[in-house]
């Protein structure tokens, strides 16, 4: 039987990085993939969402560049192209993984792998020992639980919908269910957006959730709070849903966007002893060992940090340990993150309420503002900034903003915060003129 020193089950973020960055260090590496190189992020995630938001931010730049002189109709949006053009794209980037991987020396099996004990796997008909398994099987969309939710759609099923929905309701109020709503209603569509809770993206600081939510109302969504829908059921024009206090809702697409579930049905992990968590996902300690200390897992399927680049930095922290000197242990804190919403969310750092629970006394800065590009677009569209201070020591314990590139001008100041950045540096930092960024090292005053 074939030997090698790391089985990675999973072709995505966390297993093509960890299976390239171990090759790297000499191990001799195989990789199994039953669905396209890339994972959730490059084929059903990321990569095509980033790619729609900028088709639907066009739509309103037709409109704004108006105030600017450009005269003229808007042209009509053909949802054919788009989804023709993000499939070229995507395979261009199956085929860039498949490369990155062969070229690596990576020993690449497509097909679906099982754990047949602790140390095999198998893959087809073939079986390979391996002296370390990484587990990188990520997560798939979770459907609630109503009647008639088959018919609703889940995110994997968003980017080819046939026909164009003219009429969509979204379900859920995180990241996937924000950034769809915006999307489709830049794209177009009529939106309806419905979420369990008092406001949508639980977890993010309060005064961004109000300000998003806002902002999206205002660009058209009908975000309706405190809602859910109780049944869904096909009609003559299309979908109709009950809502839970009675009222129907006629729609043409229903898309369910209510958390992803880590992908562990298939894998073998009773026949290999691994363990579960009581939420279905895989149990690893602080250097990803599972149960079963030579399988280990990264990823959506740790269900820790659902984002690619934790996947990645997850990996990096595996390989090191395996195949190098490496001691280090995964960081949590300070992880930047952004919503795609229309206007976008950049965070990183603590929220608000986080903040106060955990220093003393927290300075808060906060300002919003017109950007200066809308003062002739006719763009109603506000940008929020917030900053929060450790009064004790000065330091920068969180930035959030809501606006054009948020997450494009958070990524830099997330540098800062790792820095453990002070106030007073921000202050010291002359800014950029004139742009909305400059905001974060202009604010003098505190709020509160
Ligand atoms: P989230 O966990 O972010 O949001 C799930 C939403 O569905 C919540 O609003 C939740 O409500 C609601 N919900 C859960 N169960 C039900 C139910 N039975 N009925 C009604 N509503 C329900 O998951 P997503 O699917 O949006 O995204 C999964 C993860 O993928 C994200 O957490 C994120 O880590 C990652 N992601 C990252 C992106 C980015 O970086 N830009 C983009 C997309 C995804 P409640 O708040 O009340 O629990």
């Amino acid at each position: 039987m074939q030997e090698v020193d790391l089985f990675v089950i999973g072709g995505g973020s966390g297993g093509v990085r960890a299976a390239r960055m171990a090759t790297g260090r000499g191990a001799r590496v195989a990789l199994a993939e039953c669905g396209a190189l890339g994972g959730t992020c490059v084929n059903l995630g990321c990569i095509p969402k980033k790619l729609y938001s900028y088709a639907a931010h066009y739509g309103e730049s037709f409109a704004e560049a108006r105030g600017y002189g450009w005269h003229g109709p808007t042209p009509p949006f053909d949802w054919a192209t788009l989804k023709r053009n993000r499939a070229i794209e995507i395979l261009r980037l199956n085929g860039v993984y498949e490369k990155l991987l062969v070229n690596a020396g990576v020993q690449l099996l497509r097909g679906r792998a099982r754990l047949v004990d602790a140390h095999t796997v198998q893959v087809g008909a073939e079986r390979i020992r391996a002296r370390h398994v990484l587990i990188a099987t990520g997560g798939a969309p979770h459907r609630p639980d109503f009647a008639g939710q088959e018919l609703a759609v889940t995110s994997n099923e968003m980017f080819d919908l046939e026909p164009f929905p003219a009429r969509l309701l979204v379900i859920g109020g995180g990241y996937i269910a924000c950034e769809f709503a915006s999307i489709f209603n830049g794209l177009g569509s009529r939106v309806t957006q419905l979420y369990r809770g008092a406001q949508v993206l639980r977890g993010f600081d309060d005064d961004v959730r109000a300000f998003v939510a806002g902002e999206m109302v205002k660009k058209g969504v009908d975000l309706r709070l405190n809602a859910q829908v109780a049944s869904l059921q096909r009609c003559d024009g299309g979908l109709v849903a009950t809502l839970a206090d009675g009222s129907p809702l006629e729609v043409d697409a229903v898309l369910v966007a209510t958390g992803r579930w880590p992908n562990t049905a298939g894998l073998g992990l009773e026949a290999a002893g691994v363990r579960l968590t009581e939420h279905g996902a895989i149990a690893v300690d602080e250097h990803f060992r599972t149960s079963v200390p030579h399988i280990l897992a990264v990823g959506d399927v740790i269900d820790r940090v659902q984002l690619t680049p934790v996947a990645l930095a997850e990996a990096m922290v595996v390989v090191d340990r395996l195949f190098g000197s490496g001691t280090r242990k995964m960081d949590y804190e300070n992880i930047p993150t952004a919503v795609f919403t229309h206007p976008n969310v950049g965070t990183v750092g603590l929220t608000e309420a986080q903040a106060r629970s955990r220093v003393g006394r927290v300075r808060i800065y906060r300002t919003d503002f017109k950007p200066l590009k809308h003062t002739l677009s006719g763009s109603s569209e506000r940008t929020l900034m917030k900053l929060l201070v450790d009064d004790a020591t000065d330091r920068v314990l969180g930035v959030h903003m809501v606006g054009a590139e948020a997450g494009e001008i958070v990524q830099g100041f997330a540098v800062a915060l790792k820095a453990g950045a002070t106030k007073a540096v921000f202050d010291a930092t002359i800014g950029i003129h004139p742009t909305a960024a400059e905001e974060f090292v202009t604010m003098r005053e505190p709020v509160a």
